[in-house]
């Protein structure tokens, strides 16, 4: 799959892959959705990075996927910390000289069973520091890899919990957090707009992993319209979105 306009490479390395391929990198996939979405980019034809904020579950979850005919690369990730972005950053640069997809899908702190009105207010700044500053940091260091090449895909994976449009008293944490990241997604694709980078967010519908419990969907059908999301081809204008299934939802 080619959609993207010849680049410049400006590390050579003998593991590059060919300018043709494209680069992905999602945060948070050494399991859940993060790991389905890897799988699916994979399949694709892409080069992906699986992001793990432990290398050691992130290995393992590769091997398991190589056992499976996908040859994925797992790197250390944790969306907290702005050394190991940094290095991270660093890594993509010498090896691949650019990053075509991020997928920002690290998420955490369903704090289910808590209220806005107690909630210990150092829960919900965890929540922001993953589910809002996470993303925000990983974009601000990999962007970078993308504008000099006029094209990128960056998927925000947020919530139905996140609307404006859904009320409710439950996760506060959560759901502030991911209505944040919303509001980043617009702003950043804002900034973005003409450059080539798409900036989406998408709600992967309620799916069976550990955040999400059991009685969701697979993550099998959840990840494909975040893959959608990501393989928006190079014409397209859609950015500034947010989206379930490929089908536009309210903020
Ligand atoms: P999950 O099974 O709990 O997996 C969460 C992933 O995020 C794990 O790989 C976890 O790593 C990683 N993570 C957490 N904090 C991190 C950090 N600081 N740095 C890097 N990675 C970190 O959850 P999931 O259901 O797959 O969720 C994936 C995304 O979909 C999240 O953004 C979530 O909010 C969103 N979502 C899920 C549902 C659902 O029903 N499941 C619905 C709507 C939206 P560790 O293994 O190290 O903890």
């Amino acid at each position: 799959m080619n959609m993207r306009p010849q680049a410049r490479r400006s590390f050579s390395s003998f593991t590059a892959p060919p300018l043709e391929q494209q680069i992905a990198l999602v945060s948070g996939a050494n399991r859940g959705l993060g790991l389905e979405v890897v799988r699916q980019l994979a399949a694709t034809g892409m080069a992906v990075l699986l992001g793990s904020r432990d290398l050691t579950l992130g290995e393992r979850a590769a091997q398991r996927l190589r056992r499976d005919g996908i040859d994925v690369t797992a790197i250390q990730l944790d969306v907290t910390d702005q050394t190991g972005i940094d290095a991270a950053a660093r890594y993509i640069e010498n090896t691949y000289g650019r990053l075509d997809v991020l997928i920002n899908n690290a998420g955490a702190y369903y704090d289910m069973g808590e209220l806005p009105s107690s909630i210990d207010l150092d829960t919900v700044r965890a929540a922001l520091e993953t589910n809002l500053f996470g993303a925000w940091r990983v974009c601000e260091a990999l962007l970078p890899l993308m504008r000099p090449f006029g094209f990128g895909r960056i998927v925000n994976v947020s919530s139905g919990c996140g609307s404006s449009a859904v009320d409710g008293e439950c996760c506060p944490a959560y759901r502030v957090s991911k209505a944040a990241l919303n509001t980043y997604t617009r702003t950043l694709a804002a900034e973005l707009g003409g450059s080539g980078i798409l900036v989406n967010a998408v709600c992967p519908g309620w799916t069976n992993t550990d955040m999400g419990g059991t009685g969701g969907r697979p993550a099998s059908e959840s990840a494909q319209g975040v893959v959608w999301a990501a393989c928006l081809p190079a014409k397209s204008s859609i950015t500034g979105g947010f989206f379930r299934d490929r089908q536009r939802i309210d903020w």
